[in-house]
């Protein structure tokens, strides 16, 4: 029989799918013997089942009161106990860590009676009656959904009316006062009664949790991180310790190094007399973990102790929940702490160092896609030398730099950025329903709140730039206006905010690309160590090698050599070649343009150096290259000296009807083979011409779209023979290779002949994609789109490769083609070759290298090392 509940001490850090990140962790630090209160955790398992049937179960019912009874036991305390009353916090906890998505109800067993007995037991009234009212507002919050708005309005409210500075002004008076209020708002929005039974309490609470998994935040945030809707949250039942107990108390969340900076020092808030949620909700500002120190000289020396045998034990940054009640330290929560790119590579570095972690160990803990974020835009400092501050009170909390509109509200954020505006959200603090806002903005700002607050936390997890906690700031969500200490701005204005400074600017600021450091280097030469696979780039700019030669591309993997027909002289030649009447024609506009291509090709190699550089013979369809509309057709007909009724015959007589599907690839140098020959007659004399300068280079050249054998022996031995024709010519030797793309599903059922024919493979993700699944790679978002939304493909084949179908035919090439020349270098260009899930794929398969835009080549060098981990 399946078992539902599990005690702290029978749980442990496997366990995540389960018991929840959350649950997991209490019960491997329950095992390491840190001071955690008791509790049990419900599985996500008894979770999927009620979410099923919408009941909890006869079964679960009985495990839960046997593992109350049990606790009750083991600390002596009871609902119904007149000294020792039994409190619990009961909390969500999902094998992934969602933050603030889904909730917490904390002092849950309390009624009108026992409160008073809480209040004669600890002797503080307004201590008892705080923890009521903050039950009412979570369990109202939770499990009758009431909007929490009602509850802070009347809070805030009280405070105006009774000039208070902050909750901590609260008498037990007012306290028992908002209490009777709040009931009324029970009765006001529900027409439900708080329910006074510990109990009932207790199983509504847990029905609620479990419900919370299916609501709109939690889906947003799973669709966004791809978190399966199948796993389900446990909940974890927990003894509660109170934060809210006199100026002895406190709670607080810190990580052991700095998430920003990677910095090894305790980092971190926390609040006196307070409880919960109070420090991330903005509510008061809290304390730096530093004043800690001082505050509580003995309770921040075991805090450092503990946080750094948690760090040794999971060896990894951790993010602590704590609370210290009456001088005692609680531990409520342990992570691995959600961080920077920045920070990401500086604590991977440190941990090794420091011998904490080995090098696989922190290789495997980097999300190759965070890389993107450490490649993130900066404003530089010239320009901000002469821009307008706004503030420079803010909170430095997720990195970066952005312009943008400011909007006040989430709906307005995501509308306006629908429209294509860049905007910038801007509200005192943000919750989790504003999370379709900040996925739409380019920056976050927000006036309250510290560096672990919903915004920065958010934010640096999707690596959007934030300013928290600018007090500078005077926000007015209603009436859309900002006013800041030099000025007021309103909606649609536009500022420049630096995330990595905690800086605001008037109006727009160019922002440049940030210079990777030493531990960025330091993670790249590691993962060089582990990698099989070599990481090559798709360029053919100057400024594109330069850029992937920095990112340390071993290589060109697709030099495209379409976008150097384009320019004015080059376009009228190969419009003279592809409207020419004969052989003779089309061979002298092919002779006029190779001095072009020779070019070309020879500042590709001279950048490449050594490295071996795949160069794609013409691809696309002619009729690309040919002009469309009237004014055109005239001013060419005039240039090629041709009537432009005859240049428009042409021109219809080229167009097609699936261009995709046509004349393009192979199939232009099988019907006119000189153009290839002109291509690589112009590879070769750049590759001599490097070589009498010193040079050796590695021409690889690659036939494209090849579905037919004879298309590639037939071409490959032209190419030799004009090869071979040119280095007679010069006298010189070039080693080269001539191969083929492979991107047609008909290419992979014959890769054993091909490869027989050929000198390396390179699979061209795109155009196999869009051969296999007959999408059209340039109009298919539409319904692409639809089908995402829709689950019925569960990823766009186009981002990541669609294996069951797509990486079949690639693994199927790959076997025929190997077990034909098991020597044979095969590679993948295209987007996949970038994708971080798509090189796990490669690798296991087998491939050499994978080749992608030189942008995307850091994260690919860290997939292809932990592919290989
Ligand atoms: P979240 O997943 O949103 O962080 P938690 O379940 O961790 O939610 O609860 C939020 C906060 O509630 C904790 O950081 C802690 O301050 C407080 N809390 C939770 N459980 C207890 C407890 N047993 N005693 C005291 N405070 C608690
Ligand atoms: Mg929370
Ligand atoms: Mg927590």
């Amino acid at each position: 029989m399946a078992k539902f509940v599990y005690r702290f001490d029978e749980g442990n850090a496997g366990m995540k799918g389960l018991l929840g990140g959350k649950g997991a962790n209490l019960a491997e630090m329950t095992n390491l013997g840190l001071p955690v209160p008791k509790g049990f955790t419900v599985t996500t398992e008894a979770c999927m089942k009620y979410l099923e049937t919408q009941q909890l179960t006869d079964e679960l019912i009985h495990e839960v009161k046997q593992a109350l009874a049990n606790l009750q036991k083991e600390t002596g305390k009871a609902f119904s106990s007149a000294t020792d009353l039994l409190l619990l916090s009961v909390r969500s906890g999902s094998k992934f860590s969602m933050p603030g998505m889904m909730d917490t109800i904390l002092n849950l067993g309390l009624n009108d009676e026992n409160v008073e007995r809480l209040a004669q037991e600890t002797n503080d009234e307004r201590f008892a009656y705080d923890c009521y009212r903050r039950l009412l507002q979570m369990f109202g919050n939770v499990v009758y959904e009431i909007d929490s708005s009602r509850f802070e309005n009347y809070l805030d409210f009280f405070k105006t009316k009774h000039g208070y500075e902050s909750d901590a002004d609260f008498t037990a008076e007012d306290l028992k006062e908002v209490v009777t209020c709040f009931k009324s708002i029970y009765m006001e929005s529900k027409k439900k009664e708080f329910p006074q039974n510990p109990e009932t309490q207790l199983f509504d609470a847990i029905e609620a949790v479990f419900r919370s998994w299916n609501n709109g935040r939690a889906k947003v945030y799973r669709s966004i991180h791809d978190i399966p809707d199948d796993l389900g949250t446990a909940v974890n039942v927990q003894l509660m310790v109170f934060g809210n107990s006199g100026s002895n108390s406190a709670t607080g969340v810190a990580f052991t190094r700095n998430p920003a900076t990677g910095e090894k020092k305790i980092f971190g808030e926390y609040l006196l007399n307070a409880q919960g949620e109070d420090v991330v909700a903005g509510i008061r500002t809290p304390n730096p973990m530093s004043e800690l120190a001082t505050a509580m000289p003995e309770a921040y020396t075991e805090f450092e102790k503990v946080a750094a045998r948690l760090e040794a034990h999971y060896e990894d940054m951790q993010d602590i929940e704590f609370t210290i009640e009456k001088g005692k330290l609680y531990f409520l929560q342990t992570r691995n702490g959600k961080r920077t790119a920045q920070s990401a590579f500086k604590i991977a570095v440190d941990l090794v160092k420091e011998g904490i972690t080995t090098k696989e160990k922190s290789l495997m803990k980097i999300d190759p896609n965070s890389v993107n974020q450490l490649l993130h835009p900066v404003f530089s400092d010239e320009d901000l030398k002469s821009a307008t501050l706004v503030s420079a009170a803010g909170l430095p909390a997720s990195p970066g730099a952005a312009s943008g509109k400011i909007y006040f509200d989430a709906d307005a954020a995501k509308e306006h950025a629908l429209l294509g505006e860049k905007v910038i959200l801007v509200r005192q603090e943000t919750s989790p329903e504003d999370i379709q806002g900040m996925v739409s903005s380019e920056a976050i700002v927000t006036s309250r709140g510290g560096m672990t607050s919903h915004a920065a936390v958010v934010a640096r997890g999707m690596g959007t730039c934030c300013v928290a906690g600018c007090g500078d700031l005077e926000i007015d969500e209603f009436h859309k206006t900002v006013t800041y200490p030099g000025g007021q701005l309103s909606e649609g204005d536009v500022i420049s905010v630096d995330g990595s400074r905690g800086e605001i600017y008037l109006g727009d600021i160019p922002t440049t690309v940030t210079e990777e450091g030493e531990n960025f280097r330091t993670i790249m030469s590691w993962a060089d160590e582990f990698a099989r696979l070599s990481v090559r780039m798709n360029a053919e700019t100057v400024n594109d090698i330069k850029a992937g030669l920095a990112f340390g591309a071993a290589g060109i993997g697709l030099a495209r050599t379409e976008h150097m027909f384009f320019g004015p002289e080059r376009l009228l030649e190969m419009r003279r070649f592809i409207l020419a009447n004969t052989v003779e024609e089309r061979k002298h506009a092919l002779q006029q343009l190779l001095p072009f291509q020779q070019a070309d090709f020879e500042q590709i190699f001279k950048l490449a150096g050594e490295r071996p550089v795949v160069i794609r013979l013409l691809d696309p369809p002619l009729h690309e290259f040919l002009p469309t509309n009237r004014k055109e057709l005239e001013h060419i007909a005039k240039e090629l000296d041709m009537p432009v009724q005859e240049l428009e015959r042409r021109v219809i007589d080229l167009k097609e009807i699936n261009p995709m599907l046509g004349h393009r690839g192979c199939r232009l140098a099988m019907t006119y083979p000189e153009l290839y020959e002109m291509q690589a007659e112009a590879i070769i004399r750049s590759a001599v011409r490097l070589k009498q300068a010193g040079q050796n280079v590695q021409p690889e050249i690659m036939i494209p779209l090849v579905g037919m054998t004879r298309e590639l022996t037939d071409l490959t031995e032209r190419l030799n023979k004009k090869i071979a024709a040119v280095l007679a010519e010069t006298g010189d030797s070039i080693s080269y290779t001539i191969g083929t793309m492979i991107e047609l599903p008909r290419a992979c059922f014959i890769a054993d002949e091909l490869a027989e024919a050929a000198g390396f493979f390179s699979f061209g993700t795109n155009d196999l994609t869009q051969m296999t699944y007959g999408f059209s790679r340039d109009d298919s978002a539409k319904y692409i789109n639809q089908y995402l939304e829709d689950g019925v493909l569960a990823q766009d084949p186009f981002q990541t490769l669609d294996e069951s179908g797509v990486g079949e035919l690639i693994r199927i090439a790959v076997e025929k083609a190997r077990a034909e020349k098991p020597s044979l270098k095969i590679g993948v260009c295209g987007e996949l070759g970038g994708d971080a899930e798509s090189i796990a794929f490669f690798h296991d398969v087998g491939l050499n290298y994978v080749s992608c835009s030189p942008f995307r080549i850091p994260v690919a060098r860290i997939a292809a090392a932990q592919s290989a981990i």
